[in-house]
């Protein structure tokens, strides 16, 4: 009989695979099992050139301020990490552009032309941010949601804004940022983030403000060498060497209970593995959206402990906003625009396009109106992966671009096959007719484009609601303490997927789930487990940014 301390259902990057390196290095028997042939695999790679693959669903990285770089010791398993100068930027459709830097200095130089006032403001926002980050990202994305924790939680996404925590929790995010700022292009460079919805919803009270602050202060410049999937394999790769087993192509179709207790997990009919029944002595994780987990707990079982957590998991709600992404291959550089009027531009991996801020509170109720102008006259952010590291993404001679519109997951009075019936007009009006007018000629370099709408999200995950590509965004009833449980109330049973904060590469999920575990199996006291968030970063700030 097969059998292991912990089963976790699903490797994904954020909450699975990392929450078994933990658990695996902390001494827990540990076997990840992955309905996939692949761990971490959200959403497909493609080879569109021989050797070079591309990962649409992990272009931006997000993990550069994580406790896993130490704790993991994720270097020594072929991680690296890689810093633009720039955090990002914002392009308007005049050709001119306002750069975040690592340095906040560079950042008042960069918005003064905009605003003196503004600068001084966003200057102030960085060198706070610097601050009570380590803070923030400890209370907020490293430990479970507690209620104790929320008026802290006011107050440091209220710190960088120069307000209290009384006053931010009666503000949206479109009253903080006109408050606080009188140039759009220092207010459209603070609201990107926001409007992507990782943190709430942009224009709910109190939600909205804390969202754009939480956002920003979520954020590195990193990347990683190779490509940013690199941090499934250096996960995979610590897992395998501490002893961790990882079965691929093995859907599991039912937690087993006994007694009360989850004791293991039966597989399906398909699955590759030859036994169908795996015991867990002390845990099952599931790493599943809330209807998934649901389904494989089994609804009488969930119904009968929790009546309220069944209504909650059976009914899961979404704000239904999602993404629309191309990866664009073309020859030579990108000549985007604002090369010429700041040079760092060639070194800028991330930056965003807008017209007007008037134009950005439009579309953001236009997404959430679900109403198709959101994607043909929306604004998006696109990234070139490989302008810090020649490593990735592209064939040699070439440059890939990847442009994200946030979208409507479905618009209204159609079925999703109105992705499949618009990708032409997509392709040419969304991305290639808006990324002329920041990169003049692009369109007659574009050598391949390879176009992800909600629909081929959903298609290629579709344990996945047809929705927000982070897993499910949060409705105003799924903020911070509104989400499932880390610990469920079935002995044994463990979440981290549809919990608070949002998954994504930094694994916040997979740590935080991996600290409860650890804690009621008596080995989360380890002499490595003691890192901070944003210490590896700052640590290393000079030996990783790009010099110029
Ligand atoms: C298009 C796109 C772009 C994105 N861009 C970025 C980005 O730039 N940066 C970033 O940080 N994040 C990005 N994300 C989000 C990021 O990819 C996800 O947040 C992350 O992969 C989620 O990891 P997870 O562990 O929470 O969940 P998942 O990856 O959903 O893991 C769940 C796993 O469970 C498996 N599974 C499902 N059912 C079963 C079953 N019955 N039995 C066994 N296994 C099962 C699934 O196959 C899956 O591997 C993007 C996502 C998409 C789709």
């Amino acid at each position: 009989m097969a059998e292991f301390d912990v089963i976790i259902v699903g490797g994904g990057v954020s909450g699975g695979l990392t929450a078994a390196a933990y658990l695996q290095k902390a001494g827990a028997k540990c076997v990840v099992i992955e309905k996939r042939h692949d761990l971490g695999c959200f959403d497909p790679g493609y080879e569109i050139w021989p050797e070079t693959n591309v990962y649409p669903h992990a272009n931006i990285y997000l993990g550069g301020m994580s406790p896993y770089w130490e704790d993991l010791e994720l270097e020594k398993y072929g991680l690296r990490n890689l810093n633009s100068p720039v955090i990002y930027g914002v392009i308007g459709t005049d050709g001119k552009c306002l750069w975040h830097y690592l340095d906040p200095k560079k950042t008042y130089e960069s918005c003064k032309k905009f605003s003196e006032k503004d600068a001084k403001k966003l200057q102030f926002f960085w060198e706070t941010v610097i601050k009570v980050g380590k803070e923030f990202q400890k209370l907020i994305c490293y430990q479970p949601p507690n209620p104790e924790y929320v008026d802290k939680l006011f107050e440091l996404t209220a710190a960088p804004f120069g307000l209290d925590g009384d006053t931010i929790r009666t503000m949206n995010g479109i009253q903080l940022l006109e408050e606080t700022f009188e140039s759009d292009y220092a207010r459209a460079s603070l609201s990107h983030l926001a409007i992507g919805n990782y943190f709430g919803d942009f224009v709910s009270e109190g939600i909205g403000a804390t969202s754009v602050a939480a956002n920003n202060m979520a954020w590195s410049s990193s990347i990683l060498r190779g490509g940013n999937h690199h941090l499934v394999h250096a996960l995979q790769r610590l897992f395998l060497s501490y002893g961790g087993v990882v079965l691929r192509s093995s859907p599991v179709e039912k937690v087993i209970i006994k007694d009360g207790k989850a004791v293991g997990v039966r597989l399906s009919e398909d699955a590759v593995y030859p036994e169908k029944e795996i015991y867990a002595k002390k845990a099952v994780i599931l790493d599943l959206q809330a209807p998934a987990s649901l389904k494989l707990i089994g609804e009488d079982i969930v119904k009968q402990v929790s009546p309220e957590l069944w209504a909650k998991m059976k009914f899961w709600k979404s704000g239904m906003k999602s993404s629309c992404l191309a990866l664009i291959t073309v020859k030579g550089r990108i000549p985007w625009k604002a090369d010429e009027v700041e040079p760092v531009s060639k070194v800028a991996h991330l930056r965003y396009m807008f017209s007007s801020w008037d134009d950005i509170k439009e579309y953001y109720y236009r997404i959430k109106n679900h109403d198709s102008r959101a994607v043909f006259e929306g604004w998006y952010h696109e990234l070139v992966n490989n302008v810090i590291d020649p490593t990735t993404i592209s064939p040699e001679g070439y440059m890939t671009v990847r442009c994200d519109l946030h979208v409507p997951a479905m618009v209204q009075g159609n079925g999703m096959e109105w992705w499949d019936e618009n990708r032409k007009k997509i392709i040419d009006e969304c991305f290639k007719e808006k990324l002329e007018i920041i990169a003049p000629g692009i369109k007659n370099k574009i050598y391949e484009i390879h176009l992800e709408t909600p629909y081929d999200i959903w298609r290629e995950n579709p344990i996945g609601m047809p929705t927000h590509i982070v897993g499910g965004d949060f409705t105003d009833d799924q903020w911070y303490l509104g989400r499932m449980p880390y610990k469920m109330p079935i002995d044994g049973l463990y979440c981290c997927n549809s919990v608070w904060p949002c998954p994504a590469s930094w694994g916040a999920t997979g740590y935080i789930v991996a600290s409860v575990v650890a804690a009621d199996l008596g080995i989360r006291k380890q002499p490595w487990w003691v890192h901070e968030p944003t210490d590896y970063f700052f640590k290393n700030i000079q030996r990783d940014t790009y010099q110029m």
